[in-house]
């Protein structure tokens, strides 16, 4: 039998102490912080699943590697370490690093895309939809419908469906696609993995049509380690090898590197030809940095070299997974509605199904983040409504997207399994009480973001 409760493949070498403030600093903490997570001040958390990015735990081999930063402005060795890790793990020949996931994103749409061109994709995250968006084009969803289907379990729901592509492929003329990105794993859909026959089908039909293939690759490794469990024809490859043929699909990826490359900071482009790179380097050169270090330190290349390499570790990629699923199967147990089957980096909660008493315009999901944080000082977030509602702007009217969830999302190597003990306790005694959680929030002041509102809202909670 497999064991249940996977023991950390690691140990504490320093420490970070942690504190859980108490009941009435909680109350007092939320009410100055407006009702949002992301006012909260971090010394007021006590277990902090906000988000996976930038918040795991560095390894000694990779602090030791940043001893050797070559700080360099043009051609640092630091660069050339990054750039062979790239090259031996993804493939990829022109390595573009960037200080993070979004400067890639403005460094690809900003030179790629036109306004009046869609981008079809499984799904866009938050600051890639903002982006194409920025540049003034469209992303079009194709994911399959079981990725609306949050109690469903299926083992790729972050497939694209190869329908939906075709038809936008059709109805949309050549020129007004400028790429197809997929994400893996699909972060918005619950961190849902993409098979590896599905990526192999969409990089059939975009070079039918000569369209370049993305991939937004922030969870590539944890897309893989699905791909080996869940892809009956990949049960004896590697995860390195399931990587790269990942890769082989790709014309080019962007990555934020704070995710599964296990850095605090850092992002990349990476792309196959020498002609995409160049036209490209012009804007990284503008608001990135000077194309050998993208905004980043010598240190943090070296430090993003190491990461790459160690985010393929299979028993780390056990771990990693094993404790997210662990959080998720305590919490299922209980009854909670936990998007099934758990993502590979954070366990999604369908807070529409947690809360069916608050409709949706009172922003179910960003009220169960309030309540977990009452409840135990954990932070988590909601992606619901608020995070990505639109405007019809013909009507005016907020059509709200088709999940609401609210996110504990896992850092890497930081946590134990004891806090998600801790967690599900504290995540159920919400659950339990959730007939009395009467209220709703609204916005106390229009987000001056468009699209990106869940940041930087001022909520009020109104009785219902
Ligand atoms: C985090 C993330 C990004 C953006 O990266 P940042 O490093 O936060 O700027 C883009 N795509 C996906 C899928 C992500 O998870």
């Amino acid at each position: 039998m497999k064991p249940r409760l996977m023991p950390e493949p690691f140990r504490s070498k320093m420490i970070e102490p942690l504190s859980l403030p108490c009941r009435s600093t909680r109350e007092a903490v939320l009410k100055t912080s407006q009702y949002n997570m992301f006012q909260l001040k971090s010394r007021d958390v006590y277990l902090d699943l906000l988000t996976d990015s930038g918040t795991g735990a560095m390894s000694k081999e990779q602090w030791a590697a940043m001893m050797n930063g070559d700080e360099a402005y043009a051609g640092a060795n630091s660069f050339f370490n990054l750039k062979k890790a790239v090259q031996e793990l993804l493939g990829f020949d022109h390595v573009i690093p960037t200080h993070q996931g979004r400067g890639a994103e403005h460094v690809v749409f900003g030179s790629l895309a036109q306004p009046g061109d869609v981008i079809p994709m499984n799904m866009p995250f938050d600051t890639t939809r903002a982006h194409i968006f920025h540049a003034g084009a469209r992303p079009l969803s194709c994911v399959v419908d079981e990725a609306f289907q949050p109690g469903l379990d299926a083992p790729f729901k972050g497939n694209v469906d190869l329908g939906k592509l075709e038809l936008v492929l059709a109805q949309h003329p050549r020129q007004r696609i400028p790429l197809i990105m997929v994400t893996v794993t699909n972060n918005s859909g619950g961190g849902q993995p993409v098979s590896l026959e599905n990526l192999q089908a969409c990089a059939r039909m975009a070079r039918a049509r000569g369209i370049p293939l993305f991939l937004d690759a922030a969870r590539m490794a944890e897309n893989a380690w699905f791909i080996q469990q869940r892809e009956p024809s990949c049960k004896d490859l590697s995860c390195a090898q399931i990587l790269r043929r990942m890769m082989d699909c790709a014309d080019a990826i962007t990555v934020s590197c704070k995710k599964d490359a296990l850095v605090n900071i850092g992002g990349l482009v990476a792309t196959r030809t020498e002609a995409l790179y160049y036209q490209l380097a012009p804007r990284t050169i503008l608001f990135e940095g000077y194309l050998s270090y993208g905004g980043l330190a010598g240190r943090d290349l070296e430090a993003l070299a190491c990461g790459l390499r160690e985010m393929v570790d299979e028993e780390y990629l056990a771990h990693r997974v094993a404790q997210v699923g662990y959080l998720g199967d305590q919490l299922s147990e209980v009854g909670v509605p936990v998007l099934r089957p758990v993502g590979g980096h954070a366990v999604f909660i369908d807070a529409s199904a947690f809360l069916p008493h608050i409709p949706r315009r009172y922003y179910p999901a960003d009220v169960l983040s309030i309540e977990v944080y009452r409840e135990g000082a954990i932070r988590g977030v909601g992606l619901g409504a608020l995070a990505f509602e639109e405007t019809d702007l013909s009507t005016g009217e907020k059509i709200p997207p088709q999940l609401e969830l609210y996110r504990l999302a896992v850092p890497r190597r930081a946590y134990s399994n004891h806090h998600m003990d801790y967690v599900a306790q504290m995540v159920a005694a919400v659950y339990q009480r959730r007939n009395s959680i009467r209220y709703g929030l609204k916005l106390a002041r229009e987000s001056p973001v468009p699209g990106l509102a869940h940041f930087v809202a001022q909520l009020e909670p109104v009785e219902l």
